[in-house]
């Protein structure tokens, strides 16, 4: 008999972590870290259903922090067995738990005064990391693996994030298939997610599973740069390192070979860790579609390109007075050099800032576009003068289109458990499963156990 217990993302979009019984082996399906709001942040310190060093395998789908992040925990805890994930997810794992660790160590060691009273504490450190990337055998997609003798899996192409999949099991001749994060049709840079085919179970992601996204955000790109433009300041894109700071670049480099203005514009990225994803698209050619790039080897083509590596390189962009754009993460203001440019220019009239993405409460990006008129960064208060727009048809995850188009290759009639969205796009996606397609569904609810 196998059991499915959620554990983590039911109910929230973070903390992605299911845990798989079958015959009395325990796998969790990702491991991520809760994130946003502190009581989501919380959810970290609740003990696992099964103690770390009980649970035999961890199958990953991508290498998102909420997908990743609890691992190094989990191997701090006595965690012994293998994470399973493609060769790309190992790469990006790698870049996004040192950079986890960093900054939860960095948070510590200042005490996190800033603008959040309830200071996470540190889970781990690099020691940790680098004991859970020991640990790591990657899988290449298409090829079945297996776990602890009771269950095989496969992964295939989710579309999301460079080296994203959705894993299939078969176990006890049933097959469960776990979507992680779903990615969109159609986009520049991934291919389309692979089709599901037969299963008995399906468990979903439904983060924009109310929604529909617009179909180009090229030309919402375009209008908010020509208007920042006329503005006359700088225009401050916030946008994650992983894969949206990505598409965020491709579409500039379109831009710029469709408008004169936009051509001329100074291209800032400032994310040491977004340049270090841009490289994984070299060296994983086959992980995403073909890229034009310019003689000079710019990422994604870019012309009058800039890297911001180093601090000194960070900070002279705050004396840039004219028109260009400046890439810095997070995406949505809840850390890093990102909150240096904030800092700088919400107060200025002259100068725009983009959101390209998703704003979960209780995150600074949350609160500039829902028209806080005074925000508090590094201690100051700052009036809102500049221009914010909100873009959000660059999101990685696929709308109820792309979902219902999924779905529609499924060759059985799966129960289908809602999984990774408010409880509003999660019984969307249940009821789509259920009216579209005649599926059992239901959206799954944190610490319930079902048999699957
Ligand atoms: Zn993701």
């Amino acid at each position: 008999m196998a059991e499915l217990t959620f554990v983590g993302a039911a109910g929230t979009v973070t903390g992605s972590k299911h845990l798989l019984t079958v015959e009395g082996h325990h796998f969790f399906v990702d491991c991520g870290l809760f994130q946003g709001v502190v009581d989501v942040r919380s959810l970290n310190e609740l003990p696992l259903p099964v103690p770390a060093a009980r649970m035999e395998a961890v199958v990953i789908t991508h290498g998102h922090l909420d997908h990743i992040g609890f691992l190094p925990k989990l191997v701090h805890d006595g965690f012994r067995g293998p994470i399973f994930c493609t060769p790309p997810t190992r790469e990006l794992m790698q870049i996004v738990l040192d950079d986890s660790a960093h900054l939860q160590q960095t948070l510590q060691e200042r005490g996190f005064h800033h603008e959040r009273p309830h200071s996470p504490p540190a889970y781990y450190n690099e020691d940790d990391v680098a004991a859970t990337m020991r640990l790591v055998k990657t899988v290449p997609l298409e090829q079945q693996f297996d776990l602890a003798g009771v269950a095989k899996v496969t992964y295939r192409n989710a579309g999301h994030i460079i080296g994203s999949a959705f894993a299939q099991f078969e176990y006890e001749g049933r097959r469960a298939t776990f979507s992680g994060d779903l990615g969109r049709y159609g986009r520049p840079l991934l291919y389309d997610p692979e089709p599901i085919g037969a299963a008995d179970v399906l468990v979903s992601e439904s983060t924009y599973g109310d929604r529909i996204h617009p179909p180009d955000p090229s030309d919402e790109l375009l209008q908010a740069l020509v208007e920042g433009i006329a503005r006359g300041g700088p225009i401050v894109i916030p946008a994650f390192a992983v894969e949206r700071s990505q598409d965020v670049l491709l579409a500039l480099a379109q831009l710029q070979q469709r408008d004169s203005r936009v051509a001329t514009l100074p291209i800032y990225l400032d994310s040491p860790m977004a340049a270090k994803v841009d490289a994984l698209f070299e060296e994983f050619p086959d992980a995403h579609k073909p890229i034009p790039r310019d003689a000079a080897n710019a990422p994604f083509g870019v012309q009058n390109f800039h890297l911001c590596v180093t601090t000194d390189q960070s900070k002279a962009l705050n004396a840039i007075t004219s028109p260009c754009v400046i890439i810095s993460a997070s995406g949505m203001a809840s850390g890093g050099r990102i909150l240096h440019h904030l800092h700088n220019r919400l107060a200025d009239r002259s100068a725009t800032i983009i959101f390209a993405g998703y704003q979960s409460a209780g995150t600074l990006g949350y609160l500039i576009i829902h028209g806080a008129h005074t925000l508090r960064i590094y201690g100051d208060a700052l009036p809102v003068l500049a221009n914010i727009v909100h873009l959000s048809g660059f999101s990685a995850h696929a709308d109820q289109n792309d979902l219902k188009r999924w779905f529609g290759t499924c060759t059985s009639k799966p129960q289908l458990y809602a999984v990774h969205g408010e409880v509003e796009s999660a019984t969307a996606v249940a009821t789509l499963a259920t009216e579209a397609f005649g599926w059992q569904a239901q959206v799954a609810r944190r610490g319930v156990t079902v048999t699957i």
